[in-house]
């Protein structure tokens, strides 16, 4: 089943990695979204150039200032987008800033888990907390049956490292404990979320990219950029009430959390 058309998608985390890839498929889509909201931490730094030059060729996309455990950041980028989409909702919002520091169950402080959880999680919950009325708006607004991306969407970027049940088949490989914890933590969040918005129906689901290499994920991973990319595009395009509140990979198989 087709999505609908998506008319405005905000990314977390998109000067770089997985997040840049994703505003640069949404804008080459042959029907591109009206405004692709790029959000970054720094975007006057030498990190975002990239971001920088795509904006000069693509007058739909926004590049905005958001630190998404800064809540002052979150409400202002919140209200830039609200003036942006000038009475319209907002169809997609992608969590996808993220940070995956070695951690170990021997080195692992309070501070390294509670600064991993903040990132992973509490980001993920003010942003969409911020952009909920906007979500809503775009969910309220459609006339489309169903939950889908061209409706309203929160797309969790998470990982299998979070789901409980997998860790068994890697846990030697990738004994990050911190980002794991965080990311079981997203997984739940995001089962909550499909659970308290269900009836504004915006679908909520969390999404696996695989091993990708970025600088997260490292050379050594399984995955181009690219290609983890173009199956989370096929992915979030045929998202449907099927996929609400689960996991799911770039390749569209449910995952069990
Ligand atoms: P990268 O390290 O390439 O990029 C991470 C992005 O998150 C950067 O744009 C970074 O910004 C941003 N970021 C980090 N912390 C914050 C913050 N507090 N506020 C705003 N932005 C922040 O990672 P990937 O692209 O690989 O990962 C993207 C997502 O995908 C993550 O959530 C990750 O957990 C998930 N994932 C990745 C996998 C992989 O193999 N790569 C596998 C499974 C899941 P800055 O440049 O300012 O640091």
């Amino acid at each position: 089943m087709a999505s609908g058309h998506i008319r405005s998608v905000l990314v977390t985390g998109s000067n770089r990695g997985i997040g840049l890839q994703l505003v640069k498929c949404f804008l080459e889509k042959p029907n591109p979204p009206q405004v692709v909201f790029a959000t970054c931490r720094d975007p006057e730094g030498a990190r975002a150039q990239e971001l920088r030059h795509l904006a000069s060729k693509h007058p739909n996309l926004a590049i905005l200032q958001l630190e998404t455990t800064d809540e002052a950041s979150v409400k202002a980028a919140a209200k830039k987008v609200e003036a942006r989409l000038g009475g319209a909702g907002l169809n997609v919002v992608i969590n996808n800033a993220g940070v995956m520091p070695p951690c170990t169950l021997e080195s692992a402080t309070a501070k390294d888990m509670l600064d991993v959880y903040t990132i992973n999680l509490v980001g993920p919950m003010l942003v969409t907390k911020e952009l909920l009325p906007l979500l809503k708006k775009a969910a309220h607004g459609s006339n489309q049956k169903g939950m889908s991306c061209g409706k309203a969407a929160i797309i969790n970027m998470s990982t299998v490292l979070g789901s409980i049940e997998k860790t068994p088949e890697h846990y030697f490989a990738f004994p990050v404990v911190s980002y794991r914890c965080s990311k079981a933590a997203l997984n739940m969040l995001t089962k909550c979320q499909s659970m308290g918005y269900k009836d504004d129906g915006i679908l909520c689901t969390a999404v696996h990219p695989g091993w990708v290499k970025t600088e997260l994920g490292s050379e050594q991973a399984d995955l181009t950029v690219e290609e983890s990319v173009s199956g989370i595009m096929k992915v979030l395009c045929n998202l449907s009430e099927k996929q609400h509140g689960v996991l799911v990979t770039w390749e569209g198989n449910v995952l069990p959390w």
